[in-house]
């Protein structure tokens, strides 16, 4: 029987939410999602003196819900367990090892395939974790897998409303005017923008090395607060602009990857050549 046909049979449509779901509306929620399931990546992190802990896992979350009431898909549960090392030296932030990163990282796509999701999306919500996440899905090539891990990285847009848009140059970047107006957008009372000018969220460049140098203090050496731009001017208006534009592109890379055919075949005839390289034709 059709999914849709079963939850209009229960007078009402299917939670979005893994967990609010029943285990017999479960097995249809994936029949409607087409086995494809969407893991916002979050993080829990000082977001300088404006912004609530957890804004990145909450803004991604609340993109995913504006996202996958206009394509269905199945959220996985707050998952947070990300790369944040780099503030360890601010209260409420929570860093775990890198080895154990990658293995609950793992560990969780496992989980979910052997649930049924064999096209699970990993919606980067956190900056830290874009490194992290393409080399975890460069490391799905190691061993067979019978799913397919997608990232999902929003990218600037040339078409982005004017009402999405910063009030000024230099006040974007994290804990900035973006990110406490999305918090704006959802949970207000957790947003703070009147206390914005409370510390420094400039670049207090205290390292000088050429740009194709790379060292992981960098962002401490530059924004010890934890803080980068000014979150003054944060709004409601402008946080509910920018999250249902931001859903409108996940929903369309939720689309596509619902529709790719392509990705697990092509997936499975690398790892069947994998298994016996010499037989690779030359
Ligand atoms: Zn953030």
């Amino acid at each position: 029987m059709a999914a849709i046909a079963v939850s209009a049979l229960h007078g009402q449509s299917l939670s979005t939410h893994w967990e609010d779901l029943t285990a017999p509306d479960f097995v249809q929620a994936l029949q409607q999602s087409k086995q494809t399931c969407l893991l916002p990546f979050g993080i829990i992190e000082k977001h300088g003196p404006s912004g609530p802990l957890g804004t990145d896992l909450m803004n991604g979350r609340y993109i995913a819900d504006l996202a996958s009431h206009q394509e269905y898909t199945i959220i996985f549960p707050p998952y947070y367990f990300g790369q944040i090392a780099e503030a360890r030296s601010q209260p409420g932030t929570l860093a775990y090892p890198a080895r154990i990163q990658m293995k609950l990282l793992q560990l969780t796509v496992d989980e979910m395939a052997r649930n049924g999701c064999k096209k699970i999306i990993i919606q980067n919500a956190h900056g830290g974790n874009t490194m992290l996440l393409h080399y975890f899905a460069q490391t799905q090539l190691d061993q067979r897998h019978d799913y397919v891990v997608y990232g999902y990285f929003a990218t600037p847009a040339s078409d982005l409303p004017a009402a999405a848009k910063p009030s000024k140059p230099g006040v974007d970047g994290h804990a900035g005017e973006g990110e406490v107006s999305n918090i704006m957008a959802h949970t207000p009372q957790d947003a703070h923008p009147e206390r914005a000018g409370q510390q420094s969220g400039a670049d207090q460049q205290r390292l000088s090395l050429p740009g194709s140098v790379y060292t992981g203090i960098w962002w401490y050496a530059s924004y010890p607060n934890h803080y980068q731009g000014d979150a003054s001017g944060a709004t409601a208006a402008r946080g509910k602009a920018a999250t249902e534009f931001s859903a409108k592109q996940l929903a369309a890379a939720i689309k596509a990857i619902k529709e790719d055919t392509s990705a697990a075949a092509i997936q499975k005839e690398f790892y069947d050549k994998a298994d016996t390289p010499v037989n690779t034709k030359q």
